[in-house]
């Protein structure tokens, strides 16, 4: 056991370290087959403009909604469908499901989703996407794919290729979590990004710290430079909200603005904001 975990380290384990590898494990055997039985489904956070909180659209995040468990977060299964091989199945159901749901809502609004580093290394990548617009009827146009700077890590031909037979599409494409990876930024301007989403860990420092909001200021002023958009994740404050906003933010996403929720209550929202011509109402 310790050699599997530890690659010839010695190890001690404590009983909460089997029992986490423990239940790692029974997750991993179980997520085979929580794709066939639906147990996998979509949360939408809603993505607003900084200076009216105008809605733009929803990320779709997705949930594993564990019969015995409960509902389990991607940070604990997209690791098991990524080392499983499942993550190529799941990333096709999960860009088809959030492509039908935005095509319910008003068509100035965008969907954003979360694409694995090994989705990007698929050669079939840009047809699955293609795939999900199709059997969806979604606008390219509409669909935004997000990476982390991890996925540009390895500049192969084939990420190249792949970013470029995106770009053809017509989707959008998204840094995620940015200024955490430790990429070179040349991708940023190569593959013409359309958005920075800045990390929550530097929003949520802001109001508080003046290092972290001058590197906020210097990553929009990248962005406006490189000419992209850039958005700020996690924003949980108003002082959050009105330092991005004097500092030139452009869109915003957080839970002071709104959580992620179950596709049922994205009609109810979208039907509240349409009475406010657009505008973010109060949770
Ligand atoms: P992400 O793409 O950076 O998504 C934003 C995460 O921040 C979400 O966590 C969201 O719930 C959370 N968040 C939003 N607003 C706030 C806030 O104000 N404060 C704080 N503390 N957190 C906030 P979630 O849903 O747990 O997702 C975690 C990560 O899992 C995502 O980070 C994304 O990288 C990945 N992920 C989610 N869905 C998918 C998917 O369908 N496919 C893939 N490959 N990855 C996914
Ligand atoms: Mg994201
Ligand atoms: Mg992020
Ligand atoms: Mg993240």
């Amino acid at each position: 056991e310790a050699k599997a975990a530890g690659g010839g380290q010695v190890c001690l384990f404590t009983p909460e370290m089997s029992a986490r590898l423990l239940r790692c494990h029974q997750l991993e055997q179980e997520f085979q087959n929580a794709l066939h039985k639906r147990e996998v489904l979509l949360f939408f956070q809603p993505l607003y403009d900084c200076g009216g909180l105008q809605l733009r659209g929803f990320e779709a995040l997705a949930r594993w909604q564990h019969p015995i468990r409960g509902l389990i977060g991607p940070d604990e299964f997209i690791p098991l469908a990524e080392a499983g091989g499942m993550i190529n199945a799941l990333g096709d159901y999960v860009l088809e499901e959030a492509c039908r749901a935005a095509l319910t809502w008003p068509n100035d609004l965008r969907v954003a989703v979360n694409l694995s580093p090994i989705q990007l290394k698929d050669p079939a990548l840009p047809e699955r996407v293609h795939a999900a617009l199709v059997r969806s009827g979604l606008a390219p146009c509409r669909l935004e794919l997000e990476l982390t700077e991890g996925a540009m890590l390895e500049q192969t031909g084939q990420v190249q290729a792949a970013l470029a037979a995106l770009k053809t599409l017509g989707v959008g494409l998204a840094i995620d979590d940015f200024g955490t990876g430790y990429s070179s930024l040349s991708y940023l301007h190569r593959f013409s990004f359309e958005r920075l989403k800045i990390d929550k860990s530097f929003t949520r420092e802001i109001a508080a710290s003046q290092d972290a909001q001058i590197v906020t200021r210097a990553i929009i002023g990248l962005g406006a430079a490189l000419g992209m958009a850039v958005l700020a994740e996690g924003v949980e404050t108003e002082a959050q909200l009105n330092i991005l906003r004097k500092a030139g933010c452009g869109q915003v996403q957080g839970f002071l603005l709104g959580r992620p929720m179950p596709e049922a209550d994205v009609g109810p929202l979208l039907a509240r904001v349409a009475c406010t011509g657009g505008r973010a109402v109060p949770a």
